[in-house]
């Protein structure tokens, strides 16, 4: 921890006086799923642009400590109320707290009685006021609470997008108006909100201008997109017309220098026909699909309103998998929901077999305050539905053992996002390589020696020839291409792998 005590007594009035070293610091620690991951991307552009904040990952050395959070479960809800107690000692310095995200929008002014402590509470749809609660936090010298859903949505707040980065997420819409019963995400952040198409449109090619090569468009039921077309794009009479999103990944898609398109999450009841076709025509979009199920039971299917049948959602799989035969698909699994039979139980795990996913989330029910679900009868005891959850689990991980194991042998075209985790492990010995990591189309992680030249390739696509499956990742070596042989072999230090064609 730096000491304080030289330029900074601690007046909590956010004026940037905890890390000592003249520029203001912020922590951001972010619970749950990517729409947060995002937010807390643009926590940190908002408050760089507003007051010069630059994020840090040292907790100690900030001077505002924010902990962006998740309410889908209860014990991603617990758990920022242990966080909070472990920050509190940093208040007699002078940091500020804040809490955001989805706890913070179900409980507001609730949380101040349970860390009264705490300086600043805000909303999925507030983080955009930042700046202005922390100055008025100055002048009024007590919490501030904004959880509204204002009219004005927060995209119109934000600086343009930075990254630094070949990969981005943008967000093209938020909230969500499907209501199924055991989930808090309308009542935290709203109906949904689509973005005019044009706004998403520049974020993309502002993104791509900076070396953007992969856009994730975001939001919690992505393929319900419905967004504002600009006047020139208006159908005749001047009515305004509305971009689905089948359109919008095919104007993505010509966006010059926008190489993979991927999406989350989306919904089964909003895949259309539509979007289905973009698939046979936009090779952008990966082969790899999140499509949430939650249940192979029709009747808990029911229960939880998802508005789908198990076979309705095995014939939308039927359809893409008849122009895009190579799609890899995961998807989301609640086990235990209030009234499951095991009879429900062995649907779920037949739709596993008839599916076969690689990789997916599985959780047992967890029932949250104010949603329909946690008011129903649930007599399923925690240890038959925790036994039920490894059994499904060990289920998933064989197909994604033996989906990996398939991938060996081929080559795979990956972007190379950076250093590997266990980067500081060298390439070829004395060779000074550095251990790289990239993504398959298909979202698996390829580890790789890069190297002499490894940082050239951070940001690149490169073909890889798979020569080992791990459990949860693949090793590879490039394929020397006819540039690299013309550089001398320069640009890596990989052996000649001249391979066959690519086939993912
Ligand atoms: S579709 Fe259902 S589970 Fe998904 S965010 Fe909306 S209400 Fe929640």
């Amino acid at each position: 921890m730096n000491d304080t005590s030289g330029n900074g007594s601690g007046d909590g009035n956010g004026n940037g006086n905890g890390n000592g070293n003249g520029s203001k610091k912020v922590f951001i620690r972010t619970f749950g799923c990517h729409m947060n991951e995002y937010d807390s991307s643009k926590i940190a552009d908002v408050l760089r642009a507003a007051d010069g904040y630059e994020p840090t990952t040292d907790v100690e050395q900030a001077d505002l400590i924010l902990f962006n959070t998740c309410s889908v479960r209860e014990k991603a809800q617990e758990k920022v109320f242990s966080d909070l107690g472990r920050v509190r000692h940093l208040k007699k310095k002078g940091v500020l707290i804040g809490v955001g995200g989805c706890v913070a929008s179900q409980e507001g002014a609730a949380i101040l009685e349970r860390a009264p402590y705490v300086d600043l509470v805000f909303g999925p749809q507030t983080l955009h006021r930042l700046p202005q609660m922390i100055a008025a936090r100055a002048a009024e010298q007590r919490p501030q609470v904004d959880i509204r859903f204002p009219e004005i949505e927060k995209f119109d707040h934000l600086p343009p997008a930075r990254t630094d980065g070949a990969s981005a997420f943008v967000s093209i819409m938020e909230g969500c108006s499907k209501y199924c019963s055991y989930c808090v995400v309308p009542y935290t952040r709203g109906e949904e909100v689509h973005r005019p198409l044009d706004d998403v449109l520049t974020e993309v090619a502002g993104l791509a201008d900076q070396g953007v090569k992969e856009v994730t468009l975001l939001g919690q039921n992505v393929n319900a997109y419905r967004g504002l077309m600009a006047s020139a794009e208006r159908g005749a009479g001047g009515t305004p017309d509305i971009a689905d999103f089948a359109l919008l990944i095919e104007y993505v898609a010509a966006i010059p220098g926008i190489e993979r398109i991927r999406y989350t999450t989306s919904h089964p009841n909003e895949f259309t026909l539509r979007l289905i076709d973009v698939y046979a025509r936009v090779p952008q979009l990966v082969s790899h699909l999140h499509l949430p199920v939650q249940h192979g039971s029709d009747r808990i299917l029911m229960a939880m309103k998802r508005g789908y049948t198990a076979i309705e959602y095995k014939s939308t799989i039927r359809k893409l998998r008849a122009v895009r035969p190579d799609i890899s698909l995961s998807s989301d699994f609640i086990v235990g929901f209030p009234g499951e039979t095991q009879d429900d139980f062995d649907k779920t795990m037949k739709l596993i077999d008839d599916i076969g996913y690689d990789s997916s989330f599985s959780f047992v029910f967890s029932a949250r305050p104010g949603t329909p679900a946690a008011a129903l009868a649930d007599e399923t005891p925690q240890a038959l539905k925790l036994q039920r959850l490894q059994q499904l689990q060990a289920r998933i991980e064989d197909n994604v053992r033996r989906i990996s194991a398939s991938r060996q042998g081929t080559v795979q075209r990956i972007l190379v996002e950076g250093p590997s985790r266990n980067s500081g492990k060298a390439g070829k010995a004395g060779s000074g390589a550095q251990e790289l990591m990239g993504r398959t189309a298909c979202n698996r992680i390829v580890n790789f020696d890069g190297g002499p030249h490894a940082a050239r390739l951070i940001g690149q696509m490169l073909d890889v020839t798979i020569t080992e499956a791990l459990p949860h990742s693949l090793r590879g070596t490039p394929v020397l291409h006819v540039s690299m042989v013309a550089d001398g072999g320069n640009a890596l230090n990989a052996g000649p792998a001249r391979s066959p064609a690519t086939t993912a």
